[in-house]
């Protein structure tokens, strides 16, 4: 782990604080705690914070003021809220307002630590961090497109999904692949497609939330994972992306779309019914999604 990554904790339940600062110091970061979201307001003016991890329901101030106030002073800080699993349609509010992610009451370490990381990796590429020190950990990353790769998405997957066998709330996975790539490829050469593979992975990452997770699956396909967002949603996002690859980019995509729990509740079975959705988006002639 990187030193001198700095994370201020603001929570206001003494016994949960200790818990994450805990949990935070054994991963190695530098942690800061106040009760106060003011005053961890005021330590951002003098400080540089990788991540602030906030009390979603503050009496003083919720998650998504707290999200607005940081990011007036620091635009690259990421802000995880921390909510109950029966208030979760609260840390959608957050996200809508820019928080990063969130991790649910009780806590849960392999869920702090991944969507800490990941928290933390973000902070430092978007502070353009010339030192390679700080990024968390490169084999996370497709080389390519910087994407995270499959390895990495088969473990934020188990985070995603895991936290919903303990809550009632939903998840949907879009499979994507570029069409007739192979033809790119060999009428514009290897290195045209390697640029369309990076552009590609641009316009995705540009047409969802931060709190979505976008993946290299495979050599032209790749994975979104929407966590908190039902199968209708997850359409409006497909058919997004449908029409932002056609604006930008030269060719075009089809996407499968599959949700947890409404067609799968383990990872293996998710994955197939979007492969399968995927299948027939392409059967069904190319630039389309299909849903599961
Ligand atoms: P479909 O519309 O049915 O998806 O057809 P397709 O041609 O896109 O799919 P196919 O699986 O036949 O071909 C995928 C191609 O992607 C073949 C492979 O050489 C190419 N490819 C895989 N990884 C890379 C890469 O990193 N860079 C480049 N330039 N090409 C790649
Ligand atoms: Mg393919
Ligand atoms: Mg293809």
């Amino acid at each position: 782990m990187a030193k001198d990554v700095n994370v201020l904790i603001i929570e206001d339940d003494a016994a949960l604080a200790a818990q994450l600062d805990n949990t935070l110091k054994g991963f190695g970061y530098h942690t800061w705690i106040v009760a106060d979201p003011k005053e961890g307001i005021n330590l951002l003016q003098s400080n540089a914070f990788s991540v602030v991890i906030t009390e979603m329901r503050s009496a003083k101030m919720n998650g998504a003021r707290v999200t607005q106030a940081v990011h007036k002073i620091s635009e690259q800080t990421n802000v995880i809220v921390i909510t109950l699993y029966s208030s979760i349609s609260s840390a959608i509010e957050a996200m809508e307002a820019g928080a990063y992610g969130y991790i649910t009451k009780p806590l849960n370490s392999s869920e702090i630590r991944i969507v800490t990381e990941r928290a933390v990796e973000r902070y430092f590429l978007l502070s353009g961090s010339k030192d390679k020190e700080f990024l968390v950990d490169l084999a996370v990353r497709d080389g390519l497109t910087g994407l995270f790769n499959r390895r990495y998405f088969n473990e934020l997957i188990m985070v995603e999904v895991n936290r919903l066998k303990r809550s009632p709330a939903t998840l949907s996975v879009l499979m994507l692949d570029i069409d007739n790539f192979k033809n790119y490829n060999d009428t514009q050469g290897h290195p045209a497609g390697d640029v369309l593979l990076k552009d590609a992975a641009k316009v995705f990452k540009n047409s969802v939330r931060p709190s979505d997770i976008v993946c290299r699956y495979g050599g032209e396909e790749f994975i979104i994972i929407l966590p908190q967002t039902e199968k209708k949603a997850a359409t409006i996002v497909a058919e997004r992306l449908r029409v932002q690859v056609g604006l930008y980019l030269p060719t075009t995509v089809s996407i499968g779309i599959a949700s947890v729990p409404e067609d799968a509740q383990e990872i293996s079975a998710l994955i197939e019914k979007a492969d399968s959705a995927l299948y027939q988006a392409k059967a069904a002639g190319k630039n389309k999604w299909c849903a599961a």
